[in-house]
C-alpha cells in the first residue's frame, strides 16, 4: 500500500471525513485489521478564509505548495488537498513537488463522465463558483457542461458554508434553501449536482434531490484509496 498525503483543515469537519472514508474504505478492500496509510499537514483555517476573502491568492498558493511539501519530505506518495476551493492554488502545489497530485476536479469529473451526463449544477464556495479554475477542468477534459446557481443563490450557498458547515452547524432550514436552489438547477436542464465543496455532503445527500448527486469528498477519498491500493 502505499501513503497518501492529505493537507486537511479546510475545513477540518471535512478532514474528520476523509479521515475515516479513507480508513473505512481501505478496511473494505483489505479486511482484517487494515487501515490506511496516511500523513495529514492540517492547516489553520482561520488564516485561509481570512487570506481567500481578502483574495491574496499568491500568498495562498505559497501556503498550499509549503504544505505539500511537508508531505512529500515526510514520505507521502501522492498529495491530496482535501478541499474544492483550494485547487485554485494547484498549480502552485504541482509546481513544487515531484510526487503525484490527485485532483478534486479530475476524480470528480470521472465520475460524471460514467454516468454519461452532459450537463450539471455546481455548488461551493463563490470561489469555486464562479471563478473558472473548477468548470472549465471539467469542461475541457471531460466535455461535461457545468452551470451555476444565480447570483443571489450563489450568495446563500457561500454564506451558509461559512457561517454554517464549516462550523459543523447542520440546519434544516439551509437544507431546505440548497434543495430550492438545486431544484432549479435541475429546471435549467442540470442532470446531476456537484457537491464542491467538502462540507456539503454533510448538509445534503442522495435522498434530498432527484437529480445525480456528485458528492466531492466521498469520490475524492475512493480515488485516493484506488491510488493506494494499485500496483
Ligand atoms: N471545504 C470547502 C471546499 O471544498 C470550503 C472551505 C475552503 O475554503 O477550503 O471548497
Amino acid at each position: 500500500m502505499k501513503t497518501l498525503g492529505l493537507i486537511g483543515g479546510m475545513s477540518w469537519e471535512s478532514s474528520a471525513v476523509y479521515y475515516e472514508l479513507i480508513n473505512k474504505k481501505v478496511k473494505e478492500a483489505l479486511g482484517g485489521f487494515h487501515s490506511c496509510k496516511s500523513i495529514m499537514v492540517t492547516v489553520d483555517f482561520a488564516e485561509i478564509e481570512k487570506l481567500q476573502h481578502q483574495n491574496e491568492w499568491e500568498v495562498l498558493d505559497r501556503m498550499m505548495a509549503h504544505s505539500a511539501k511537508q508531505l512529500e519530505a515526510a514520505g507521502a506518495d501522492i498529495v491530496v488537498l482535501c478541499t474544492n476551493t483550494m485547487h485554485l492554488c494547484s498549480h502552485a502545489i504541482i509546481d513544487n513537488i515531484s510526487i503525484p497530485f490527485l485532483h478534486i476536479a479530475e476524480a470528480t469529473g470521472l465520475d460524471i463522465k460514467n454516468k454519461n451526463l452532459k450537463k450539471v449544477g455546481l455548488l461551493g464556495t463563490k470561489f469555486t463558483m464562479e471563478k473558472d479554475f473548477y468548470k472549465e477542468y471539467i469542461l475541457n477534459n471531460f466535455g461535461i457542461e457545468v452551470i451555476i446557481p444565480s447570483d443571489e443563490e450563489r450568495e446563500k450557498v457561500h454564506n451558509i458554508i461559512y457561517q454554517e458547515l464549516v462550523h459543523g452547524m447542520i440546519k434544516n432550514d439551509s437544507r431546505e434553501i440548497y434543495k430550492k436552489i438545486i431544484k432549479n438547477l435541475e429546471q435549467r436542464g442540470a442532470e446531476g449536482v456537484i457537491l464542491g465543496c467538502t462540507e456539503i455532503p454533510l448538509l445534503i445527500s442522495d435522498s434530498d434531490v432527484d437529480i445525480h448527486v456528485f458528492d466531492t469528498t466521498t469520490i475524492h477519498a475512493g480515488k485516493a484509496v484506488e491510488w493506494a491500493l494499485s500496483d
